[in-house]
């Protein structure tokens, strides 16, 4: 038997309920806060990530799913969505001089991790993008709406964290000091991080080894090296966070390991979440475009893991949205299944969530399976039924039954208002035995 492969996953019913309940409720907030949506393409040239997430970050160096295409050109599967909207962006001239532009997207990204909860080889972000300020209120903004999108889908437990990176004119220094700091500290530190200390030193403040965290707590702190205007840039955001109400911690550990990162970095974490407890992680980064060869534009983003979302929904005993049936169609005999498939037509034209079993079955058989399957109502009828215009609606919920006359669906029908289940059905069946002439 084939399997899917290691690291990815099926999203089956009912958990795929909630996917959509999450995708929609992130399109309605973001959509609403005047972002729209891009798609890229699920692979892009190599060089965008070598260039765009950088050589000698993990996810670069030894995460990617890249192979070589039948004309030996280096392709990748997506490991992330900021590069490819910031190509898509310059490729497009997507930059407005009157305003900035607003982007989000959706959809799958890959990484070769090792597989744990909440951590998966094929995995789904939703991220959001801000191209051409760099005025902190955006950042404000964002983490405005985050909040919100979050207070929506019911997830209370979480906190932000924030920091400031500084820029490329104090960064450096900060960096020499860091560097001379590490070199003192390396063997309390993992390998790993004794590797970064040469070639990325401020990853290091973000290991998550616990041997590592003595060493990193007693490293300097970039908010001493800070020149005024990052200063100022920090302090402002802050100012706009707190006028908003929105809490937050500031974490100096909080870093990007690259030289375009600039600046303001967030996290948002769960405490419902294990190791793997960052739901949200995001930052200011002004110098990709230029380092993708496109125009210096300023930008701003996140992205939120789709799966982590989900843990914490389920985790809360969140259940999916039931997507049973409101009403179950028990046509008996033949000529009555016929007529069933127009009304099934009509009622789910009219917004009616409805089911048609395609086997022929008794009433018990059809009562049975309109149970099993969670119905509201069950709509029953035979042949004689259809020859007078009368129908049985059965209530499942309490088992009460009552007969509609062809002058109840016309009451219905001419009742005007915000109708109930119940008279939306007895509309969407008045209209289909007008139209279709039974
Ligand atoms: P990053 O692009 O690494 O900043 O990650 C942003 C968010 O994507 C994280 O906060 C996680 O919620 C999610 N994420 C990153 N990597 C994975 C993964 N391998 N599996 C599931 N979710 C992930």
């Amino acid at each position: 038997m084939i399997k899917s492969i290691k690291g990815t996953r099926d999203i089956l019913p009912p958990e795929s309920a909630l996917w959509s309940r999450v995708e929609n409720t992130a399109r309605e907030i973001f959509e609403r806060y005047g972002f729209a949506e891009v798609r890229t393409p699920i692979f892009e040239s190599t060089e965008l990530f070598a260039r765009g997430v950088g050589a000698d970050t993990d996810i670069v160096s030894k995460e990617m799913y890249t192979f070589e295409d039948r004309d030996e050109r280096s392709l990748t599967l997506r490991p992330e969505g900021t590069a490819p909207v910031v190509r898509a962006h310059i490729e497009h001239r997507l930059q407005q001089e009157t305003s900035i532009a607003k982007l989000y997207y959706l959809g799958p990204m890959f990484r070769r991790e090792r597989p744990q909860k909440g951590r998966y080889r094929q995995f789904h972000q939703i991220g959001a993008e801000v191209l051409g300020s760099d005025n902190p209120a955006i950042e404000a903004e964002v983490l405005e709406m985050l909040q919100f999108f979050l207070r929506l889908l019911g997830i209370q437990d979480q906190t932000l964290l924030v920091n400031s990176i500084g820029c490329p004119a104090c960064r450096p220094q900060f960096l020499e000091h860091l560097k001379r700091s590490l070199a003192e500290k390396k063997t309390g530190l993992c390998p790993d991080c004794q590797r970064r200390s040469e070639t990325n030193p401020l990853r290091v403040l973000d290991c998550k080894v616990e041997s590592c965290q003595p060493a990193i707590e007693s490293l300097p702190k970039i908010s001493d090296f800070l020149d005024s205007a990052c200063r100022a840039h920090f302090e402002k955001f802050l100012g706009y966070l707190a006028s908003r109400q929105v809490a937050f911690t500031i974490v100096p550990r909080l870093v990007r390991g690259l030289d375009y990162y600039t600046r303001t970095t967030f996290e948002i974490t769960s405490g419902a979440l294990g190791a793997q407890n960052t739901l949200i992680g995001g930052g200011r980064y002004d110098g990709l475009a230029e380092a993708l060869g496109g125009p210096s534009t300023k930008g701003f983003g996140f992205a939120l893991g789709l799966e982590r979302i989900l843990l914490v929904l389920q985790d809360r005993g969140n259940p999916p949205d039931p997507l049973t049936p409101q009403v179950y169609l028990a046509p008996l005999g033949e000529r009555a299944f016929d007529t069933a498939t127009l009304i099934a037509k009509c009622m789910r034209e009219n917004g009616i969530r409805c089911f048609l079993d395609f086997d022929a079955r008794s009433l018990k058989s059809h009562l049975r399976l309109a149970n099993k399957l969670g119905s509201l109502y069950a709509l029953i009828f035979g042949e004689v039924e259809l020859q007078a215009g009368n129908y049985q609606l059965k209530q499942m919920t309490n088992g009460e039954q009552t007969t509609l006359t062809p002058d109840e669906l016309m009451r219905a029908a001419e009742s005007s208002g915000q109708a109930d289940l119940r008279t939306s059905i007895l509309k969407a069946l008045f209209l289909a035995r007008s139209t279709y002439h039974f």
